[in-house]
């Protein structure tokens, strides 16, 4: 099937106006995005104005930049501070103040950072540069968590000896759990995330049944998030709870079974801090002791409890978990902005407030 078939105008404006009517009766219904993605792409296809009063769009915590939190980033001071390494990063991490300071601004000192688009890339670097010790850090969710993992097989098989990974990995599922389990899961249905979905297949957000609301797997073109949401607002108008799949030519029951084996060899699940919500039981994946040459916090004895500055008034942790918009905080757009990032959901190109930014209702388009 063509791809352009979910951009096509004529339909989306078809599909739109049918699911506008639908909504009708409705009224203020929050559907969580857990995904930037999601975010940045309902601005840009104006459905976030569209729907609204029935529906309002709130994001999740589904943008690995922003949840990646203070302590994850004093760890990567610590290694800047106590050792002469080098930094391997995606471009997403660079401009992200690691108290006050950022990659960026290290690397203008004249420190050593490098920036990928894969994790195999860090392999590359550390076998063309090996007067250097080079440490990855691996951010992201299940998506990325595989090439890390194809990343960290490399290296030991070809025997590299300067390449650490520091795992900044974070579990979707826990996430999930966690938010339901304290009562923090401020929507009437959640729109999962396309890309996850696709690794580690819808089975894997089964426990959201649990917390009595529907659930849907949704793409990323204009037809597929209107296909999504308008399963999802049926779901709600039969109030029926459970998952549903609207992206089938990407995603299925069990997900990608040599992705899901390459994070189960290489990684274990651990508790780990997400900004804005703490430590999250089984929340993040750490290197399984098989890798210890591998794992940074090892190599370097990285410290347990790092002292940790949080950035004073920045509302990230909040506007991840849907308790407030961006709007809400009072350093939007007066002292934050992509210019000067106060916190990560300004910098991140799947940021919460980035996209508030970006596509502000004035940007919005249509057709
Ligand atoms: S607008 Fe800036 S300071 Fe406020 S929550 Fe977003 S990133 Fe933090």
């Amino acid at each position: 099937m063509n791809p352009d078939i979910f951009k096509d105008k004529e339909l989306v404006k078809k599909t739109l106006n049918a699911l506008k009517k639908k909504v009708e009766k409705l009224e203020n219904i929050r559907l969580m995005e857990f995904c930037g993605t999601h975010t940045h792409n309902i601005f840009q296809y104006g459905f976030r104005n569209a729907f609204l009063p029935h529906i309002r769009f709130i994001a999740g915590p589904g943008c690995p930049v922003c949840v990646t939190s203070e302590e994850d980033l004093a760890e990567v001071k610590f290694l800047f501070d106590n050792y002469d390494v080098g930094i391997i990063a995606y471009g997403d991490l660079l401009k992200v103040p690691l108290k006050g300071k950022s990659l960026l601004d290290y690397r203008a000192e004249g420190r050593p950072v490098e920036v990928v688009y894969s994790a195999i890339d860090a392999v590359k670097i550390a076998e063309n540069k090996k007067d250097k010790e080079w440490v990855f850090l691996g951010v992201g969710f299940e998506t990325t968590t595989p090439g890390t993992s194809a990343s960290i097989m490399i290296a030991e098989k070809k025997g590299i000896k300067n390449l650490s990974y520091l795992s900044f990995h974070k579990n979707t599922k826990a996430v999930l759990k966690a938010l339901g389990t304290l009562g923090n899961l401020y929507a009437d249905g959640v729109i999962l995330p396309g890309h996850v979905s696709a690794v580690v297949g819808y089975n894997y957000f089964r426990e959201i049944e649990k917390f009595g609301i529907p659930a849907v797997v949704v793409g990323f073109e204009p037809l597929d998030l209107l296909a999504g949401i308008s399963e999802l607002i049926d779901m709600i108008l039969k109030k029926e709870v459970g998952i549903k799949c609207a992206y089938p030519r990407a995603v299925n029951e069990r997900g990608n079974e040599k992705m899901l084996r390459a994070i189960e060899d290489t990684f274990d699940t651990i508790d780990a801090y997400w900004r804005g919500l703490g430590i999250i039981e089984n929340g993040g994946y750490e290197l399984k002791n098989f890798y210890d040459g591998f794992n940074a916090r090892k190599k370097y004895s990285i410290p347990k409890e790092l002292p940790v500055d949080k950035e004073k008034g920045c509302r990230c942790g909040d506007v991840l978990i849907g308790r407030i918009e961006p709007t809400d905080c009072p350093l939007f757009k007066k002292v934050c902005s992509p210019a000067n990032p106060i916190g990560p959901c300004m910098v991140s190109y799947e940021g919460t407030c980035l996209a508030y930014y970006k596509w502000g209702v004035e940007n919005q388009r249509l057709d």
